[in-house]
């Protein structure tokens, strides 16, 4: 059986094609600039070459449909009819508090999720219109929508809620609703598989360290706090969003830097994180480069961004009450030992400790721990779209 994984951006839509008898990708590829000029489809049959395609794009209907060319090509294809396509599973980054579980896509959902787009204007709707592109394009294959949100459902109530005034939570739905939520999910399968025992049992805290970047406490299998707020904005330093600041200086920069929301939401986001603090880049190869040629706020950046992730390590084993394991995952916690090596260190009072030849790993699962650590450090390679198809085939083999 073969599924198809869409993850749609504003200008771009990522996919993959899985074969579920094996979990094998047969291809997968990107849209990109969609839209925008100079469009062009990237598209990977595995095993051979990589080919990039220019090609027209006016919206994310014709995009799907050089999809389904290419998948279907003799030459590049890997399928002969779109028939063989057995379901869509669509990543969608906000759920809302009415996704608790990924669910097959009919009218009734669609219309939550339009609901949803209040709270995520620039996600929602991209992922809306890849939806109604495929469905016009396949009309009679099952969609299946993957939320961001539903792993972190189950934080409690005193852990979501700010400490506003709650009519705002009843009126806007201003709480913390947490993001990556495939990734972590599935991570922490991953962890309890290579500790050889059942997720109902562990306490862990993963780590997702990508551009975007975030932290999650799962006990006994339940997301119950993570460090994405409202909004994807929260929590740690990233490659380019600010992360937690006290909210006064939202008022002091939009009074004082002349600011609209317009601009200081675009400043927080993109202009700021590692970025903003370095003035060198949002991306880690480059920083790690700069630092070892003498860079200082290179090096600070790297600093701020490992010193939050500790700080939410000690503070979400306190949440729990233990720790069994911390994993890394995503494209700098695959990757980046020197990230690993500064966040772990100091943390032995926790039982952690990390072997400095373990950890020069990247992108590959390996336990990092050294031989005596109590609390096991483990690096594994996240897959949100292999995450996807099999939720994807889970519902539709109902
Ligand atoms: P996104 O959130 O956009 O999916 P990624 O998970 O790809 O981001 O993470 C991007 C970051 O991961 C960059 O800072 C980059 O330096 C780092 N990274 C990704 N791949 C590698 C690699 N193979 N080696 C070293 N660093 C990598």
């Amino acid at each position: 059986m073969k599924i198809l994984v869409i993850n749609t951006g504003s200008s771009s839509l990522k996919y993959q094609l899985i074969d579920m008898e094996n979990e094998a990708v047969l291809a997968k590829g990107l849209c990109d600039r969609i839209g925008i000029d100079n469009s062009f489809i990237k598209h990977t049959k595995t095993g051979s070459d990589t080919i990039v395609v220019d090609i027209d794009m006016t919206n994310h209907r014709a995009a799907i449909k050089q999809v389904m060319g290419v998948l279907t090509d003799e030459k590049n294809g890997v399928i002969s009819d779109m028939s063989e396509i057995a379901a869509v599973g669509h990543r969608i980054v906000h759920g809302g508090e009415r996704f608790h579980d990924s669910v097959i896509i009919d009218e009734d959902v669609m219309g939550a999720i339009r609901e949803c787009i209040e709270l995520a204007p620039l996600h929602n709707p991209p992922n809306i219109i890849g939806i109604e592109a495929c469905q016009h394009i396949m009309p009679d294959t099952p969609m299946v929508a993957v939320f961001d949100t539903a792993f972190h459902q189950t934080l409690p109530q005193y852990a979501y809620l700010y400490a506003l005034p709650y009519e705002m939570y009843e009126k806007h739905g201003i709480r913390k609703y947490g993001f990556h939520g495939t990734s972590h999910k599935y991570v922490a399968q991953r962890a309890a598989a290579m500790l050889g025992k059942p997720l109902e049992e562990l306490k862990l805290i993963t780590c997702h360290l990508g551009n975007g970047a975030s932290v999650c406490a799962v006990e006994y299998g339940k997301s119950v706090e993570t460090s994405m707020g409202f909004t994807p904005l929260d929590g740690l330093a990233m490659g380019t969003r600010s992360g937690t600041v006290d909210p006064a200086v939202v008022k002091f920069l939009m009074e004082n830097e002349k600011m609209t929301p317009r601009e200081i939401d675009e400043y927080l986001n993109k202009k700021s994180g590692v970025l903003g603090i370095s003035g060198v880049s949002s991306d880690f190869r480059d920083l790690e480069e700069a630092f070892d040629n003498g860079n200082g706020r290179a090096r600070l950046a790297i600093k701020i961004f490992c010193y939050r992730v500790k700080q939410y390590i000690g503070s979400y084993a306190a949440v729990m009450n233990g720790l069994d394991a911390v994993v890394f995952t995503a494209g700098i916690g695959e990757n980046n030992p020197l990230v690993r090596e500064i966040i772990m260190e100091n943390l032995d009072f926790l039982g952690l400790g990390i072997d400095p030849e373990k950890n020069k790993v990247r992108g590959q699962e390996m336990d990092i721990s050294t031989e005596d650590a109590k609390v096991r450090t483990l690096v594994i390679p996240t897959n949100e779209e292999l995450a996807i198809a099999r939720e994807t085939l889970k519902l539709i083999a109902k």
